[in-house]
């Protein structure tokens, strides 16, 4: 038995929409996904990584496209988190020395960092339109990024 979430948060690691914002993103997700097992808010004093669990393929370097070698990812993820979040510090990658924090690469599937994410458990309703996802944005007044977690 296998589950997957559809989880929102934004595209700025540590922007958290105004609390009163929050019970009508929920309603949305409820309203869109009323099959799911349970629609929650993430919220963290530090910025926390959401992943995409086994739908992880490979993270690409933004500047070259190279594929980055997972043992270098993961020494990187490691060096970054104090122990409560992450720092999003820049680092050199292998490939072309560019500079970039860890939400910089580009993750297939996608991940991403945040402090604030909205996800819905087993939603059932396969992708999420980019007309639904505008719809979270107007209310939680900010771009978003869509990830899809299966475990
Ligand atoms: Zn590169």
């Amino acid at each position: 038995m296998s589950n997957h979430w559809i989880a929102l948060v934004p595209q700025d690691p540590n922007f958290v929409p105004d609390p009163q914002t929050h019970d009508g993103a929920l309603k949305l997700f409820q309203a869109i996904a009323p099959d799911a097992d349970e629609i929650e808010i993430k919220l963290s004093d530090k910025i926390q990584f959401f992943d995409c669990g086994t739908n992880f393929e490979r993270i690409l370097c933004p500047r070259c496209g190279q594929q980055l070698l997972l043992a270098w990812w993961q020494d990187r993820m490691g060096d970054d988190h104090d122990g409560n979040g992450f720092q999003l510090a820049k680092y050199s990658t292998p490939c072309c020395g560019a500079f970039v924090g860890l939400d910089e690469l580009r993750y297939e599937w996608p991940q991403a960092f945040a402090r604030f994410g909205i996800d819905a458990m087993n939603p059932n309703i396969g992708e999420l339109s980019d007309e639904q996802r505008g719809e979270f944005e107007r209310i939680l007044g900010t771009p978003l990024r869509t990830i899809y977690q299966h475990i």
